[in-house]
């Protein structure tokens, strides 16, 4: 996933269609019945109701039946489309597709323009949105372009990515982590250290001879809480750096959990992931999932979605 814009989900009866855009096809349901044509998907036919409905391959040209450009983001997602075309395209077959109008200067766009279809694939997966464009411009497919291609590197090799910069931010989103960071040994000092600073000295922690006998590890662990803050010795390369913000506040976690131990001596790495991007009235905010591991454990010991806010 690059985008996070607002995607259509495919339904059982509407997956043929999704999958056909996907092949840079346009298929609609016909009635073997009736012959009549049917959009959107349904499983019976609109005109004389029977329930064998096939898939056919379409042209895609058709005529602009109506249109209206948005002025002001339909969503704060489409804002680096101003204006949208939002509009109705009736087939050569009759049926009417509410859709994008692209690549048609305002002044050119007329009520019962011949169109055609575009496949616009909006994501590296290759999920591919129908849109159409006049009949005298190039049709066909329209390739997916990484909105981060083009922007600037700073010395540590980071891609810039303004605040302002929606679409490059949204691209983040790649659900790919990073590289894993430097090493830190959390030895039985550190969890001692970390038993005074904070009271919590259960004997699980801070007891190496009971911890033998009594304790399901057979060894003492250290505090989860330990271990996440020991994010901070670990060096993760974020593959970017957002620039053009005021501030930047750590604004919590939206999740936090321990799932596998850290036994004392053992050593720790962790690796990272943005997850979300979302934009709200309060900036924008950036969730980014930190893992910390045992080395060599593929159970993470800690998973934190930590919240950081630009504005
Ligand atoms: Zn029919």
């Amino acid at each position: 996933m690059a985008t996070l814009k607002p995607m259509p989900v495919a339904t059982k009866i509407s997956a043929p269609f999704w999958q056909a855009l996907k092949e840079n096809q346009l298929k609609i349901q016909q009635c073997k019945q009736c012959e009549g044509w049917v959009f959107f998907p349904r499983n019976h036919c609109s005109h004389c109701l029977a329930h064998e409905l096939q898939w056919q391959q379409v042209s895609g040209e058709g005529t602009l039946y109506s249109y209206t450009l948005t002025r002001i983001p339909t969503m704060p997602e489409f804002s680096d489309e101003m204006p949208q075309a939002l509009a109705v395209v009736e087939l050569a077959q009759g049926v009417r597709i509410n859709t994008t109008l692209i690549d048609v200067a305002e002044q050119d766009i007329k009520i019962g323009m011949p169109v055609k279809a575009v496949f616009d694939k909006v994501s590296s997966d290759g999920d591919t949105l129908l849109r159409f464009t006049s009949i005298n411009n190039a049709g066909g497919v329209r390739e997916y372009i990484n909105p981060l291609n083009g922007l600037e590197r700073n010395d540590k090799g980071q891609v810039q990515v303004p605040l302002s910069n929606l679409a490059a931010l949204y691209a983040l989103a790649d659900n790919k982590y990073t590289d894993w960071s430097n090493v830190v040994v959390v030895d039985q000092d550190l969890i001692n250290a970390f038993a005074d600073l904070s009271g919590d000295d259960y004997w699980l922690h801070t007891d190496p001879e009971r911890a033998k006998t009594d304790s399901p590890f057979k060894t003492t662990i250290a505090h989860g809480s330990l271990v996440q803050v020991l994010q901070s010795r670990l060096t993760i390369a974020l593959p970017f750096e957002i620039i053009g913000f005021n501030n930047m506040v750590n604004y919590g976690s939206n999740r936090l959990r321990f799932p596998a131990p850290v036994p004392a001596g053992a050593t720790i790495y962790g690796r990272s992931k943005v997850k979300d991007i979302s934009v709200s009235h309060k900036g924008v905010q950036l969730t980014l999932e930190m893992n910390i591991h045992v080395v060599g454990n593929d159970k993470p010991s800690v998973i934190n979605d930590l919240v950081i806010l630009y504005r």
